[in-house]
């Protein structure tokens, strides 16, 4: 029998917003306020109060975060980034966007995520940047790998595009010393409709990630309202944050702590409720330091596309995040075998997560998914 599930649940991702947003876009409008300014920079100023840094850059999308943070390290062609190849096609697209070649590298399939010692057997003498990815909003510690990576000038540029507000030890994601990259996409732990930010290492790295998004022109609002001419100082992309996404974001982190409660509440939902399931394991999401985007199972033993088929027809928006880039058409160039991340490939599944679901809805997917094993799904 298929039974309808409520039209939440049949949403995998779903931005959620608090009230306010909508009037603070208005206001940008009839303000013709629509390029990056003075909101734009407020929005940078607030982000980097939350987390306890000196600079945010803001960008139009987590990706141009990736792409810009990568150009200012200094990444280009002749270069290796090393990158897992289970994570969104969006970090691998940003690597090949600064003309280096991405290295793929195994994760570890409870966790999702790079390990130091995977990282420093890829090393080469090629490699220039390395980019962990913060599979489900979960920290990445790369610290055992430092003294090698920092002999060699190898930059750590974190994609934390889904790890916004999560913890590493006491401090926030971005206050740890290395580049971070944050996304604030539609389902996203906070949004702006679009956007993102970098949060550079040195005062030095920020003025160059702000001309890298800017046109390659030197920034100073002052100075365009005054001067009859500006200084086009180097190369530069077109991918500033625009004060109505900037807006939309300021709202949202006046919310944030509502956000960080309800995640963690569903994600331990969904973990008590599958807790003793056979069949499936819970990726490890280390909450609570983390603010989860996200959760994520493997369902084993080969019965993954039919248990996710028998849920879609239940009306329950599972997920696959992600099929590896490896594998992937565009990135063909740079297979190499990777058994781990095929495997996860084909086992991974993301289960409906976002702000309009409640721990009885968790409870909810759980129990269907349990009746979906019991019937003999894919078996
Ligand atoms: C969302 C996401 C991105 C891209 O962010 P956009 O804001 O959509 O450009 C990159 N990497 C990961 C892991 C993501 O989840």
């Amino acid at each position: 029998m298929t039974r309808t599930a409520s039209p939440d649940l049949a949403r995998n991702g779903r931005p959620y917003l608090y009230g306010g947003e909508e009037a603070a876009i208005a206001s940008m409008l009839s303000a013709g306020q629509y390029n990056h300014g003075a909101v734009t920079e407020e929005f940078e100023q607030r982000v980097a109060g939350f987390l306890g840094v000196s600079e945010v850059v803001a960008v139009a999308s987590g990706t141009a975060a990736l792409h810009v943070a990568m150009l200012a390290a200094g990444v280009g062609p002749g270069h290796d980034v090393l990158v897992p190849s289970f994570t969104f096609c969006a970090t691998v697209q940003a690597i090949i966007a600064t003309g280096a070649r991405p290295r793929f590298i195994e994760v570890n399939p409870r966790t999702c995520c790079v390990e130091p010692a995977e990282v420093l057997g890829a090393l080469t003498p090629h490699t220039r940047a390395v980019m962990p990815v913060l599979y489900g909003g979960r920290a990445v510690d790369l610290t055992p790998a430092r003294p090698a990576l920092d002999e060699q000038g190898v930059t750590v540029v974190e994609d934390a595009a889904q790890a916004f507000g999560s913890c590493q030890g006491e401090r926030r994601v971005g206050a740890t010393g290395v580049v971070t990259c944050f996304s604030f996409g539609p389902v996203k732990n906070l949004t702006c409709g679009l956007g993102g930010a970098i949060v550079p290492r040195t005062p030095l790295e920020a003025d160059t990630c702000r001309r890298l998004r800017g046109l390659g022109i030197i920034e100073s609002a002052a100075r365009r309202a005054e001067a009859t001419t500006y200084t086009v100082d180097g190369f530069g992309l077109r991918v500033q944050m625009s004060p109505l996404n900037a807006a939309v974001g300021l709202v949202q982190l006046d919310h944030f702590a509502e956000a960080e409660t309800r995640r963690r509440s569903l994600w331990r939902a969904y973990a008590a409720a599958l807790e003793g399931v056979g069949g499936i394991a819970l990726v490890d999401a280390d909450v609570p330091r983390t603010v989860p985007p996200m959760c994520a199972v493997r369902v084993l033993d080969g019965r993954r596309d039919a248990v996710f088929r028998a849920l879609r027809e239940r009306g329950i928006g599972v997920g696959v995040h992600y099929p590896p880039n490896h594998t992937q058409p565009a990135f063909s160039a740079w297979h190499r075998p990777l058994p781990v991340t095929e495997r996860l490939g084909r086992e991974i599944m993301t289960l409906p997560f976002h702000q309009h679901l409640t721990e009885v809805d968790a409870r909810h997917v759980a129990g269907e998914l349990r009746q979906v094993l019991a019937a003999g799904a894919g078996q």
